[in-house]
């Protein structure tokens, strides 16, 4: 089995290599080859976009006459996965990349773009200065003042940063909301009153109504009509000072709810005592009396 595996081969002595013969293959011979799409693109035709990365059989050629410092140059050709039509790309050994050719645009090159405009603004400008002395000088002051610009930006950006992170939303919605309860206790404070004056109004209506059928003087009319608005007591105690009886300012007591009537008879010659022997309904006649 050893000579199956012989590493020499046996040449005869008139062995002559260039009576081989070559192999002819012309120079822009196409190669089907397996590649993936080197950047993102969208097809001309379709508008189909095919990403970086995709896979392809695409054929591989050399384009002729363009070398780049000797380097062969390669051109691709694809299909489009949608619509079949042909996209063509080539190598770019200058900036290590590949440019697009034909039938698809490359996309996601603004950055790139930028860069190659700056630089090539940078270029214009350094060719400008090489033999113009002036020229630098303007330049100079041109860029001196444009820095001081940017830097009077940044401080204002930042001042109205300062401004913006003083505020503090936390408080702010824990102001809204206990303003919010606030106004929420004081509806239903006032939606409590009033249905309290209400109903003393129904039942005043309903005493009076009593007392009309028992033919019987009214005292809680003459009473009046109840603490239903807390500036009543304040129009009573003004009204007792008018009399002049500084002995009536005697607020939240029962001669302040009831009016000045009540306090009347003690400086009249008719007593207290007096007043008290007769029957509870005749007070109020009294009162009524007196005030009248
Ligand atoms: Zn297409």
């Amino acid at each position: 089995m050893s000579e199956r595996k012989v590493l020499n081969k046996y040449y005869p002595p008139d062995f002559d290599p260039a009576k081989i013969p070559k192999l002819k293959l012309p120079k822009d011979r196409q190669y089907v080859v397996r590649l993936m799409a080197p950047f993102n693109m969208r097809c001309k035709t379709c508008g189909e976009y095919i990403y970086k990365g995709k896979k392809f059989n695409a054929r591989k050629e050399t384009v002729q006459n363009e070398v780049y410092l000797g380097l062969p140059i390669f051109r691709f050709y694809i299909k489009c996965t949608r619509c079949l039509a042909e996209i063509t790309f080539k190598t770019d050994p200058e900036n290590t990349d590949y440019t697009m050719e034909h039938g698809a645009t490359r996309n996601f090159q603004a950055e790139k773009l930028l860069e190659e405009e700056e630089k090539r603004i940078q270029k214009e400008r350094e060719e400008e200065e090489l033999n113009n002395p002036m020229k630098v000088l303007e330049n100079r002051t041109k860029d001196s003042k444009l820095e001081m610009e940017v830097l009077e930006n940044l401080q204002e950006l930042k001042e109205l940063n300062q401004r913006q992170a003083n505020v503090d939303f936390e408080a702010m919605l824990q102001q809204y909301k206990e303003y919010e309860e606030e106004q929420k206790r004081r509806e239903q404070e006032e939606d409590e009153q009033e249905m309290k004056a209400m109903l003393e109004q129904a039942q005043n209506r309903r005493l009076l109504a009593d007392s009309d059928s028992d033919e019987e003087p009214a005292k809680p009319g003459t009473k009046p009509a109840g603490k239903a608005r807390p500036t009543d007591v304040l129009q009573e105690v003004s009204r007792a000072q008018s009399l002049g009886h500084p002995l009536l300012l005697l607020p939240g007591s029962r001669a302040a709810a009831l009016g000045s009537a009540l306090f009347l008879p003690s400086l009249l010659p008719v007593t207290h005592e007096q007043l008290r022997k007769r029957a509870p309904g005749a007070l109020g006649r009294k009162e009524t009396g007196i005030n009248g």
